[in-house]
């Protein structure tokens, strides 16, 4: 049976990715939807090439340009973030993966589960916002979240089988990013061309720089809090520079799994669309010889302050990890606009972290409340402090 995809973002790093694995297997997967924000050149060469059923273009005033180019196919043209939680929820659609940047990803994925869709996570922002909420319903209505993340799909790899034993401890590795080794006078200084330079993966500029302020690696200890039910002290994250073993789970016997393969995030990505199947693949081979030593180092958390927030926002719970996530959407923007250094994205998050308004158990509005009063109170430090 073909399963029908529809892609949250399908201009990005992950969505083309996605439609190369989509590419290898027209047997197992037809593209249903795609959508993008506002790369209408790149959306309409693929929506001509893959003839979804509905694509959808984030930036309104670009609806027009789309729709022309569109004309004469038949192909449905919406406009607008409204329109994603529209998609969603088509009866032609099996599968939604989601791969928006930051916290756009909440609402498309929240209707996605309502409806009953089987959810390939792209988009980790949605877990450490609403974690809360998300998990609970995704069980209510019978919904797979599978990981595309590389750490989350080792894990949940390292998972199968093991249901009923309990985890002792996750082991997240992390490649360190391009100033693995600095100093803090050494951070306070570099450019956003040294930050853009990632030494193993090539994604885009948001997750790019959280990789380099280790905030990615932050961002994923409350992912995995979520998608695997553990609490911030049965996580660890070592630096594994290699970026060749992709995460770790330790059990209570001590036995310790890992999964391994080659840095490509169309493993990952081809595990969540074929799942619970693996499907036969030419993706290039780990081979031993050419990595005769896989090195494993503490993380520094004193310098790289954001991964320690993190564990922080996990302890604290309620609308803490979505003061984080939108102080940190805003201290990224500013810093690849050269308003900020790349230290300040750290003294940015502390300062919303202690100031915005902390809730225990936040509702869906709560959670869109303090996304929208953190980023305003985010930039008026960058404003303050540029
Ligand atoms: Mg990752």
């Amino acid at each position: 049976m073909v399963k029908r995809i529809a892609i949250l973002g399908s201009t990005g790093s992950i969505g083309t990715q996605t439609l190369e694995v989509i590419d290898l297997h027209p047997a197992n997967f037809k593209v249903e939807v795609l959508t993008a924000m506002n790369q209408a050149d790149l959306l309409i060469s693929q929506a001509i090439q893959y003839n979804p059923s509905h694509v959808v273009i984030g930036d309104e005033s670009k609806y027009e340009f789309v729709k022309t180019a569109l004309s004469g196919l038949n192909i449905v043209v919406l406009a607008g973030a409204k329109s994603l939680e529209e998609v969603v929820t088509l009866d032609s659609v099996d599968m939604v993966l989601t791969a928006l940047v930051g916290y756009a990803g909440l609402l498309p994925t929240v209707k996605a589960i309502q409806a009953g869709k089987p959810i390939a996570l792209a988009n980790k922002e949605t877990l450490v916002v609403a974690g809360a909420l998300i998990m609970p319903l995704a069980k209510k209505m019978g919904v797979p979240i599978l990981p595309v993340d590389s750490e989350h799909s080792a894990i949940f790899q390292c998972l199968m089988g093991e249901s009923h034993n309990p985890i002792e401890k996750i082991i997240l590795t992390a490649s360190g990013g391009p100033f693995r080794g600095f100093t803090k006078d050494q951070l306070a200084n570099v450019t956003r061309a040294q930050a853009l330079k990632h030494p193993n993966w090539t994604m885009g500029a948001k997750i790019t720089i959280d990789s380099a302020s280790l905030m990615n690696k932050g961002l994923e200890v409350i992912e995995a809090a979520w998608l695997f039910g553990v609490d911030a002290s049965q996580i660890e994250v070592v630096v594994h520079p290699q970026s060749i073993v992709h995460s770790l789970v330790q059990f209570e016997d001590g036995s310790i799994k890992a999964q391994l393969g080659l840095p490509d995030m169309k493993l990952p990505i081809q595990f969540a669309l074929g799942y619970p199947n693996r499907i036969k693949s030419n993706f290039p081979r780990f081979d031993f010889r050419h990595y005769s030593s896989l090195t494993f180092e503490q993380a520094d958390v004193d310098t790289f302050r954001n991964l320690g927030f993190a564990f922080k926002a996990l302890d604290h719970g309620g609308n803490m990890a979505c003061i984080l996530n939108a102080a940190n959407e805003i201290a990224v923007g500013a810093f690849l606009k050269d308003e900020i250094g790349f230290l300040q994205m750290s003294d940015l998050l502390e300062h919303c972290m202690s100031h915005g308004t902390f809730l225990t158990h936040p509702s869906l509005q709560d959670y869109i409340e303090t996304d929208l009063v953190t980023r305003k109170m985010a930039q008026n430090w960058v404003e303050k402090n540029n």
